[in-house]
């Protein structure tokens, strides 16, 4: 398949900077022409424990091309806290890519699966990060860890060289 003019990640952002293999594996990615976003649920910016600003430089430090935050607690009952589809919908609507063309990674079941199932893209669950186990829903695929993710969507999706 030659989709993906973009490519939706979502990655559980406490745990993204100390996997040493995220940076390359996002290189690979974008060496591909494939677009990395990240759409992250931080609710401690809500609670001033981060700061949005740091939070969003240190995730373009990586390379990835875009950040979408939901700083809202839960209770607040916004449309953007993932499984929710407002970062989704921002982003595709800033890029301009369909769920088709789009594959969410992630290590929350509840949050970056639901999304994908919600958005109707396909969802790689990853089991590093929150360290869950698979879900075995229809749809999601399971993978061991980020770069093993990379793998499969260049694999499956991406442009020759
Ligand atoms: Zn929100």
């Amino acid at each position: 398949m030659a989709l993906s003019a973009a490519t939706a990640i979502s990655i559980h952002s406490q745990t993204l900077s100390p996997i040493q293999a995220v940076p390359a594996a996002l290189q690979q990615l974008r060496e591909h022409g494939l677009r990395c976003l990240v759409l992250t649920n931080q609710t401690r910016i809500a609670s001033g424990e981060l700061d949005e600003k740091a939070l969003v430089a240190s995730l373009l430090a990586l390379g990835v091309d875009d950040v979408f935050v939901c700083p809202h607690p839960a209770v607040v009952g916004c449309n953007c806290r993932k499984p929710h589809l407002g970062l989704f919908r921002q982003a595709s609507m800033r890029y301009a890519f369909t769920a088709q063309e789009a594959v969410v990674i992630g290590d929350s079941n509840q949050a970056d699966m639901g999304l994908a199932l919600a958005a109707g893209c396909l969802g790689l669950h990853v089991a590093t990060g929150r360290n869950e186990p698979a879900s075995g829903l229809p749809g999601i695929i399971e993978q061991p860890d980020f770069a093993a993710a990379t793998n499969w969507v260049l694999t499956h999706y991406g442009s020759p060289i």
